[in-house]
């Protein structure tokens, strides 16, 4: 129950930053780990300056997490660190789990990962974990019911990933709340589902829907937020107990600005409903960990779907991925600075 005790302790939000490596695997020169504590991350630049005679000085940026992961962590290191976290989702916690970053910095690589056993992801790991942890359970007496549902935002529109119907009858949606204060979607698809592999099937499912939205010209699924949803209902006859829960997870649209002269038309558009709904993201959980009265979670379709998993007695935790090489160093910045704020 350590566990517990620090979220007790420090609210129920916690950051985790995760630098990839460089194309050759090492480390850049401008971003330094503190080997000491794993908790915190300096960006170094050094920038002529506008004054003086010395042409160069360096400027330094210190931000401090609740883990720092190097580019050398393994997908089995990040997922020792959040498998507590995971395990609350059966202890009848929500659960919501973020990866914030630029296009390219590894929030993919961090929630899907690669099929090979050693580089899968958050995602394919925790429903593992879900599974064989909730078959234990059921030997004192538990019985697990589960759901799985996987949306995608895009330009404040959502689209069912596990719709398998004619393309042409697809159906609009639209985020409610039921009479008992539940969130659900109109005309989604919720699959009940009773085995690892039936949901390992319906992520295949949900990346292939995923990609025949995209063309060449348009990598949509760096513009559009994917949410993973896994409803956990568990009934203890003997003992007389019910608990209900989700399991949020998340891939979020790239964070990053695109130079305006670039963004124009569908860009523009695209652009625009991105910087609103991520920032709005930021402005929910700090206001959640200001324990402010009014949470703006209806300013946004990502916020108002994950109403339920955000705040109350839910937890979360966001991944800020973070690029290596010196051309990013400005989207860097911006995402610490973001990921900062919310920690
Ligand atoms: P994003 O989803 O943020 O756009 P990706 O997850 O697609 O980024 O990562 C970009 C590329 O970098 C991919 O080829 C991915 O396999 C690779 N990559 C990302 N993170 C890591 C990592 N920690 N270790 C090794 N390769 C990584
Ligand atoms: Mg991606």
């Amino acid at each position: 129950r350590l566990h517990n005790t620090i979220q007790e302790l420090k609210g129920n939000i916690r950051v985790f930053c995760r630098v990839r490596p460089l194309e050759d695997g090492g480390l850049s020169k401008h971003i330094q780990l503190a080997a000491s504590d794993n908790k915190s991350i300096l960006l170094a630049k050094t920038e002529e300056s506008h004054t003086g005679k010395t042409a160069e000085m360096q400027k330094n940026y210190h931000f401090s997490f609740d883990r720092v992961f190097g580019p050398l962590a393994s997908q089995q290191e990040i997922f020792d660190e959040i498998s507590l976290l995971v395990q609350s989702a059966l202890d009848g916690y929500n659960v919501c789990c973020f990866a914030y970053g630029q296009t390219g910095s590894g929030k993919t690589y961090t929630m899907e990962g690669e099929e090979v056993d050693d580089m899968r992801g958050v995602i394919p790991r925790a429903v593992q974990q879900i599974f064989r942890a909730g078959e234990k359970l059921s030997s004192q007496g538990w019985e697990f019911s589960f759901t799985v549902s996987v949306v995608e935002i895009y330009n404040e529109t959502l689209r069912d990933l596990l719709y398998s119907g004619k393309a042409s009858k697809r159906p609009d949606h639209e985020i409610r709340k039921t009479a008992s204060n539940d969130v659900t979607v109109t005309n989604l698809t919720y699959q009940k589902v009773s085995t690892e592999d039936e949901v390992l099937g319906l992520i295949a499912l949900a990346k292939q829907n995923r990609s025949t939205a995209q063309t060449a010209l348009n990598d949509r699924s760096s513009r559009s937020h994917s949410v993973f949803q896994l409803q956990i209902e568990g009934v203890n006859a003997g003992r007389d107990i019910k608990c209900k829960s989700t399991l949020c997870l998340v891939d979020l649209a790239g964070s990053e600005r695109m130079v305006k002269s670039q963004s124009q038309g569908e860009r523009f558009k695209e652009m625009t409903f991105i910087n609103s709904s991520l920032s709005n993201l930021g402005i929910v959980i700090t206001s959640l960990a200001n324990k402010e009265s009014h949470i703006p979670y209806r300013n946004s379709k990502l916020t108002y779907l994950l109403q339920n998993c955000l705040g109350g007695n839910s937890k979360t935790l966001m991944f800020v991925n973070i690029s290596p090489e010196l051309n990013s160093f400005g989207e860097t910045l911006n995402s610490l600075r973001f990921a900062s704020k919310v920690n």
